[in-house]
């Protein structure tokens, strides 16, 4: 048996676990890793900062439904891609972390970039383990199961210079196969089954699990054929088109407070469903949850005894069996009430979408993108991926674009994570147009065009990455969201901002620039312009549809700077603090 270094094994071993691309940022010694895996035909997207890499490859898993994979040099390397760790474990997104660090026999001697990230990151992971030259394979191929099966999560390997620099044997195959699908016990599903047929009000919600389950068909035909209202999360978006008639999102609150029997299709009741408690929720509810992870059933209304543990593909086959010829009479009062909301909620967000002012409100910017891209690209075609982040931003523009096939948005996701936005588009475009791309979604699975939705805040954590864009040739459309803060601006004019900037440097309290504020009309389009891309500074609809279409037909990054009314948000209200339960407690 020949030998081989220990940079060419591990690259070795990641081709034949199936990676296609490696996100992340190199340095001494694991540049030689990289350097073999482009060798072999793997794509290295080498990045500004390690943390819109480790972002990357969350991203990545969660759209390909097979672990992201990021290499990182060690220490420092790693200490910024923890940030894309958290991301992983909080949204149950596969990613396995590859990390330098010193030679074994330097530790605890202050060596070069020298850091005990295995005993940093274990509680973080689903497995951290150091490799030795020896077990590269079992290591490799251990933590990348790890990370796929199960709940998706993060996973953690280091590197030390010596096994990346060393000599060793390739000693077995690196394969693993899909992941096991489980299915639940058979009285679970009768059970389940016999509660929503005696429903009076019974609701569908559909999360990102079932997005990354890729279960899209299998819950089309159970909607279609028992004509249960459903309601997406903001990144089940697009399991079922939001066309879709029994799709009651515009009447979101209603549903869930009336709601008596609610099915949960891989969703968490975290903040996001507001717990599944009061007064958000219906107290006399039934929730049915479906988890490939027992842990989470019961987790926050406390009531396990319906959960199903199990594949979704698997189980919702098993309910569409059990339910077979039933359907739902919609003509109950609960569906006329959701109908009842839906048109008035409806008719309020058509009418702010057409009310036009200079500078624009967020409502018209995002009318005048969607009508100007759908134009292009049809809606139903499935062309866009969308990425959103930013809370005003990311919250005003869910409503405001249609999603009509599974893995089309993305967002800030779980942890609420401002910064991810680059890395994340970056990773869509990877997934979608490479050559025999990894991911599929829509009518014909083409390219896609990756369109972003930034907040000027949420823009300002990875803004580096448009040069990586342009680096790579990636024709990624930006929209920055300019109203010169976090949630919002404080002046209207650069007089008054100026003045604010004055009082702020001679330590005043009052008139001074809040912690939250930004800088006045900050040139973000000039990113682009300064690595080859496109840039624009627009105001008016008219400016915005022209580069709109200029930029969405661009083959080069586009950041589309578009002014909005400083004053315009409102402060963010949490879902927890109309929580009655907690309140009680408080009192
Ligand atoms: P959302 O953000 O849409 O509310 P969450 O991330 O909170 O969704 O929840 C997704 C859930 O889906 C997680 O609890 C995860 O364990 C679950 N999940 C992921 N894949 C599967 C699968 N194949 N089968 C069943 N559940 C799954």
């Amino acid at each position: 048996m020949s030998s081989s270094s220990g940079a060419a094994l591990i690259a070795q071993a990641l081709q034949e676990l199936g990676v296609k691309v490696i996100f992340g940022l190199v340095g001494i010694p694991v540049v030689q890793i990289a350097e073999e895996a482009i060798a072999l035909g793997i794509r290295f997207i080498a990045f500004r900062n390690e943390q819109a890499a480790s972002y990357a490859a969350t991203a990545y898993g969660y759209l390909t439904g097979k672990p992201g994979v990021c290499l990182v040099v060690g220490g420092p390397g790693v200490l910024h891609a923890w940030a894309g760790i958290g991301n992983a474990s909080a949204n149950a997104f596969p990613l396995l972390l590859l990390a330098g660090s010193s030679e074994t026999h330097l530790v605890t001697k202050g060596a070069f970039q020298e850091m005990d990230a295995i005993t940093l990151l274990s509680p973080h992971t689903k497995i951290s383990i150091r490799s030795t030259i020896d077990s590269i394979p079992e290591s490799l191929t251990n933590a990348y199961k790890t990370a796929w099966y199960g709940r998706g999560g993060p996973t953690f390997v280091d590197l030390p210079a010596d096994v990346i620099q060393g000599d060793g044997e390739k000693t077995m195959a690196y394969a693993v196969p899909e992941p096991p699908k489980a299915a639940s016990d058979p009285e679970k599903i009768r059970v389940v089954a016999q509660l929503l047929k005696s429903a009076k009000a019974p609701l569908v919600i559909v999360g990102k699990g079932a997005a990354y389950a890729q279960a899209e068909s299998v819950i089309r035909k159970l909607i279609d054929e028992t004509r249960i209202p459903f309601l997406p999360t903001p990144m089940g978006k697009g399991v079922l088109p939001d066309s879709h008639a029994s799709n009651i999102a515009s009447a979101r609150s209603t549903a869930l407070k009336g709601a008596d029997v609610v099915l949960i299709l891989g969703a968490r009741l975290n903040w996001i469903l507001h717990f599944g408690d009061e007064p958000k929720w219906n107290s006399a509810v039934e929730i049915c949850q479906v988890d490939i992870s027992a842990e989470e059933l019961g987790k926050n209304n406390g009531d396990a005894s319906l959960g199903i543990v199990g594949d979704i593909k698997v189980v919702t086959s098993q309910l569409l069996n059990e339910l077979e010829g039933w359907q739902y009479d919609t003509s109950s009062d609960f569906v006329r009430a959701l109908k009842a909301s839906e048109k008035k909620n409806v008719a309020k967000a058509a009418k702010s979408a057409k009310v036009d002012s200079t500078p624009m409100t967020y409502e018209r910017t995002f009318d005048v993108i969607r009508e100007t891209i759908d134009a292009i690209s049809p809606v139903e075609d499935g062309g866009v991926v969308y990425v959103s982040e930013g809370a005003n931003t990311m919250d005003k523009s869910r409503s405001a674009f249609n999603v009509e096939h599974p893995r089309l948005r993305l967002d800030a996701g779980t942890y609420a994570t401002m910064g991810v936005g680059l890395g994340y588009a970056i990773a869509a475009h990877c997934a979608y147009n490479l050559p025999s791309p990894e991911a599929a979604s829509g009518p014909e699975s083409s390219r896609k065009k990756v369109v972003c939705l930034e907040g000027d805040s949420a823009f300002g954590f990875s803004l580096a990455e448009v040069e990586t864009m342009a680096r790579y040739g990636m024709d990624i459309l930006i929209f920055v969201i300019n109203n010169g803060g976090v949630y919002h601006g404080d002046s209207e004019d650069s007089d008054a901002w100026l003045e604010m900037q004055r009082n702020t440097i001679e330590g005043k309290s009052k008139g001074a620039l809040r912690s939250s504020s930004l800088g006045w009309e900050v040139g973000y389009e000039n990113i682009a312009k300064m690595c080859g891309g496109k840039g624009y500074l627009v105001r008016t609809p008219e400016e915005l549809a022209k580069a709109t279409e200029e930029g969405f037909k661009a083959n080069v990054p586009v950041v589309v700077n578009v002014i909005i009314q400083a004053g315009q948000a409102q402060k963010l209200e949490f879902a927890w603090q109309n929580n009655s339960k907690k309140a009680k407690k408080d009192s």
